[in-house]
């Protein structure tokens, strides 16, 4: 995994500066450090430090608790026992893995499978950390893609069981888990005594809510990609999500053209022609979803799909820095 804080900031300078509260005695704190293989934020505003350190270790509690459920890396995970039961047996696990894997089925109806949790079968041939030096043969392609179907994800409701029905099948939470886990650290800390307000950033995917330290309330500031260092505008994003897809640090590039750590599951290849996908709507996992599922999709169908979706925006860069918006999305200027 990348290193701990060489991670490139795709599009957004997070303006959530940990300032004095104004008059109000309050306390927001912040703690950064290592979750999920990831950079995460953690800040929390309370009515004093005491409190605000309790909710941020209770947010970091949750996010470790749910990094233990759903990592492939761990053997000993429930998802990792998915996998090695791959056409031999369905496994039964927590309730709480089963509805996610539940949602991430239905994100896979609704994007026609360009968000496929079982694109991990190609973990076998793509490696997105500087050591494949050559194009992985079409034949190795083929039989792993072959592999690739959401609808070979058994789910029994009656006893919460997850069967991958071919051998050689596999699944991976890499496009959902943060926003999953960053949804669930901000309920947590959101209920907890004397708390106003707070983020949870999980590398990019990131979720506001209540107040913030800042007078403006939360803002988050987009970076302009054609020029390092300028902004291009801002959001609010107060009670709200935004999620960034497009990590520069995890791609491959053969022939002098870049393709993206996420794989097309029609074709077995990672995508092309997108930079980044930026998703702004109330929750975290499903923002996580859908920008993986635009990086897919491409430009003219991933607008379509979030413009028939009510509350949910996007901002696209493309990899000739064209920037697109969804019709709704409201980008302020200075
Ligand atoms: P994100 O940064 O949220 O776009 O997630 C990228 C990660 O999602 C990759 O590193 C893979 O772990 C996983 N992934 C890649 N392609 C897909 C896909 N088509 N559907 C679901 N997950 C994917
Ligand atoms: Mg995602």
């Amino acid at each position: 995994m990348n290193s701990f804080f060489s991670k490139i900031w795709v599009l957004f300078v997070v303006a959530i500066a940990v300032q004095p509260m104004y008059g109000q005695h309050l306390s927001a704190q912040k703690k950064v450090l290592k979750l999920m293989g990831s950079r995460f934020e953690i800040t929390a505003v309370a009515d004093n430090d005491t409190l605000a350190w309790a909710a941020i270790n209770a947010g970091i509690a949750e996010v470790q608790r749910i990094e233990n459920i759903i990592s492939s890396w761990d053997p000993k995970s429930q998802t990792s026992k998915i996998n090695r039961m791959a056409g031999l047996r369905p496994v039964a696990v927590d309730r709480e893995l089963y509805d996610l894997v539940f949602r991430a089925k239905k994100i896979s109806r609704l994007t026609g499978g360009a968000f496929d949790i079982s694109f991990a079968s190609m973990d076998r041939i793509w490696h997105f950390d500087g050591t494949m030096t050559e194009m992985p043969a079409p034949e190795k392609v083929a039989a792993a893609r072959a592999k690739i179907n959401w609808q070979n994800i058994i789910l029994d409701p009656a006893d919460h069981t997850v069967f991958l029905k071919e051998k050689g099948m596999k699944i991976g939470f890499g496009a959902i888990g943060k926003g999953y886990a960053a949804n669930r650290a901000k309920a947590i800390m959101q209920n907890m005594k004397g708390m106003h307000g707070g983020v949870v950033n999980a590398s990019g995917d990131l979720i506001t809510w209540g107040k913030s330290a800042d007078p403006n309330g939360w803002t988050v500031k987009i970076a302009d990609p054609k020029e390092k260092g300028k902004v291009l505008g801002w959001l609010p994003v107060q009670d709200m999500a935004i999620v960034t897809s497009g990590d520069y640090e995890r791609f491959v590039e053969f022939g002098g053209k870049r393709y993206a750590h996420i794989i097309d599951p029609r074709t077995g290849y990672p995508t092309t022609g997108i930079k980044s996908v930026t998703i702004v709507c109330p929750d975290t996992e499903l923002a996580d979803a859908l920008a993986t599922s635009v990086f897919v999709l491409g430009k003219k169908q991933g607008l379509e799909l979030v413009n028939k979706m009510k509350g949910i925006e996007c901002l696209i860069v493309t990899d000739d820095n064209d920037i697109v918006t969804s019709e709704n999305l409201k980008l302020n200027y200075y």
